[in-house]
């Protein structure tokens, strides 16, 4: 039965996608009811309830950019703002909620590819 096991891991994966897109537009105010973090924030604590209780890998990029301490989605422009730090190949996204910030590592060709366009 290990492919039920495997079902069940993807549809949570999946769910925890729909919550973040719901999470999301919640920030940018696309929802109907407007700008609303408090329920933002619901849903996020949602998606990381599932992700730990099947104890999955989430692959939704989105997931890497939850603030570890107050956890608001990092939007850059909304609830973030990104520095470029090009020397480390990395990003500094920093909440502008609770200030905590946060490093992501850029492969190399990603930010060769920011550089050369004009
Ligand atoms: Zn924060």
């Amino acid at each position: 039965m290990g492919n039920d096991k495997g079902t069940v891991k993807h549809i949570a994966e999946e769910r925890i996608g729909i919550l973040l897109d719901i999470a999301e537009n919640f920030y940018k105010g696309k929802e109907p009811r407007g700008v609303d973090e408090a329920l933002a924030k619901k849903y996020i604590g949602l998606a990381m309830q599932i992700r730990k209780h099947y104890k999955i890998k989430v692959k939704d990029a989105r997931f890497d950019t939850i603030c570890k301490k107050c956890h608001t989605l990092l939007i850059p422009g909304i609830t973030c703002t990104v520095r470029i730090l090009g020397k480390e190949h990395a990003a500094l996204y920093k909440c502008i909620r609770c200030g905590t910030e946060k490093r992501t590592i850029f492969r190399g060709k990603r930010i060769a590819a920011t550089q050369n366009s004009r």
